[in-house]
């Protein structure tokens, strides 16, 4: 859903530019409401930094690992841009997915061994082989015992040179090398969502809505102006949400994800009174809505 935007400049930095569709929750987490209020730098500028490692949280992995029924799409695309594990008899190894296949980390051990996919390791053996001078026919005698040789034992394919095939029996997240959502994401969807309620009175230039427009432009939350809390909730569902709550003393908008993890962005000096303004996205059928709920 893109929502028309009536003003003439950028949204964060007030520069009369050209503007550009900007999605409000990051399309990497299939977000799909967006709007055409940032400038192409000040997009790219949040694209490139903070946004860019938002599929990474271990608790978005977890969660589209869970729905991959309902997004089967979005799980594989967010999951398989993830590091992952190979588990096998012999050791865990490192990998990661190309082209729907999982690829191995070549890695050289501390006792100087190598851990590659086979294809890698037929290859390695024989540029081995032929550095150490070895004839031709025993260079072909030992890429045959390689071919070969039975799974999880270790063979001597050529006078002192072992291999062992390790056979994957599961493949699955490194959930390790998952890095928590930057809380400026949720502050950027909030704000974003602010101006969709309040249109152009974004522009206005008070301390209060510049204090906020800081924190996204320099990329640094300022605790004065704006708390997040991370909160999760109790189920997996197949769907996105923003809701504005407008309350006095302030206004708290809440950025919920794949149903199970909760951004509460409180705006510590922004008051807007009135009814709740809610967003949903269901997932599994692109069905998206807006309502006011009183
Ligand atoms: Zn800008």
């Amino acid at each position: 859903m893109n929502v028309p935007w009536e003003g003439n400049k950028c949204i964060l930095c007030f520069l009369e530019r050209e503007l550009c569709e900007e999605h409000l929750i990051p399309e990497s987490l299939g977000g799909k409401l967006t709007c055409n209020f940032l400038c192409r730098p000040c997009n790219s500028n949040i694209g490139h930094s903070f946004e860019a490692k938002a599929n990474s949280d271990p608790s978005i992995l977890l969660a589209v690992s869970n729905l991959r029924n309902h997004i089967p799409i979005l799980a594989k695309t967010i999951s398989e841009s993830h590091p992952h594990l190979g588990r096998s008899k012999s050791g865990v190894i490192e990998g990661y997915f190309k082209n729907n296949e999982f690829k191995v980390k070549s890695k050289k051990l501390k006792n100087n061994s190598l851990i590659q996919t086979t294809d890698i390791a037929r290859k390695s053996i024989k540029k081995i082989l032929q550095k150490s001078g070895v004839e031709k026919a025993k260079e072909e005698s030992a890429i045959k015992k390689f071919d070969a040789s039975p799974e999880n034992v270790k063979l001597e394919i050529s006078p002192g040179f072992e291999v062992i095939k390790w056979p994957l029996q599961k493949i699955e997240l490194d959930l390790s090398k998952g890095k928590l959502m930057n809380l400026l994401i949720p502050v950027k969807t909030a704000f974003e969502f602010l101006a969709l309620d309040i249109g152009e009175v974004i522009y206005n230039k008070s301390p209060q809505l510049q204090e906020i427009r800081d924190c996204l432009i320099k990329q640094e939350i300022n605790d004065e102006a704006v708390k997040v809390e991370r909160l999760s909730s109790g189920e997996y569902v197949p769907m996105h949400g923003i809701i504005v709550e407008r309350n006095n003393p302030y206004s708290i908008v809440q950025v919920r994800l794949f149903g199970w993890l909760a951004f509460k962005v409180h705006f510590l000096k922004i008051a807007i009174e009135g009814e709740r303004f809610v967003y949903t996205h269901k997932l599994d059928t692109g069905d998206e809505s807006v309502c006011i709920v009183k």
